[in-house]
């Protein structure tokens, strides 16, 4: 109906924002996940908390949602990625990829100087992880950690976040959290800055795994 009135362009951009944001949460995805049987995208927290609640399938097209995505998920992700929508700091691949280049004038060299500097002086990011099950740490969705972090800086003891349409507590004065639900699955949770996450053994994002390897694998 209405997109027939629809130049191509404008069909196209209306696409493009789709393709974007959430239809769940209306937000720019987080870790997009697709349903393989019909294609539709979500946040993968978005997409596991509808399926969770047994809705009845995708919430879009009502398709069935196949569960196997949700069990150990990779994707390649960057485990220290700012939360989408966010000024990004796109300097820094697009730097990189320069400095790959062959070495034809040395303006190149100050131009990685300025970018150390920057990076060193630009205020500490925090993070917030929480203990795997069995291993290891998990960062939150960049989404609920900001949540937490200003919790944190409010300085409340206690917070509540929506995980996967779940209520869960961090405990921020005894830096755990657990299930709204049940106190007894309780996790350690940890508030990091960079360089303390690069010693660690950090598996991915919101149960996500990351592909590329956990932190700090990066070339030497
Ligand atoms: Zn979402
Ligand atoms: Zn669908």
């Amino acid at each position: 109906m209405n997109s027939k009135n629809m130049t191509p362009r404008r069909q196209m951009a209306v696409n493009a924002a789709i393709d974007k944001d959430c239809p769940v949460c209306h937000c720019e995805m987080v870790l997009p996940t697709a349903i393989p049987a019909c294609g539709h995208k979500f946040c993968f927290l978005c997409l596991k908390g509808v399926s969770m609640a047994h809705l009845g399938g995708c919430p879009i097209c009502r398709g069935p949602i196949d569960e196997k995505i949700f069990k150990k998920p990779k994707q390649n992700l960057d485990l220290k990625m700012d939360m989408p929508g966010s000024p990004a700091p796109s300097t820094s691949n697009s730097a990189e990829k320069e400095v790959k280049q062959e070495p034809v004038d040395e303006d190149v060299k100050p131009d990685v100087n300025a970018l150390n500097a920057a990076l060193n002086t630009a205020p500490s990011k925090m993070y917030w992880l929480y203990q795997g099950r069995h291993r290891g740490w998990w960062r939150f969705d960049p989404r609920v950690e900001k949540d937490i972090e200003e919790a944190y800086n409010h300085r409340m003891p206690i917070t509540e976040v929506t995980i996967c349409g779940q209520a869960y507590v961090i405990d921020i004065a005894k830096m755990t959290q657990y299930p709204k639900n049940n106190k007894g699955a309780g996790r350690d949770v940890k508030r990091v800055d960079s360089n303390e996450f690069d010693t660690l053994d950090v598996k991915g994002l919101a149960g996500v795994f990351a592909a590329s390897g956990g932190a700090g694998s990066s070339s030497t």
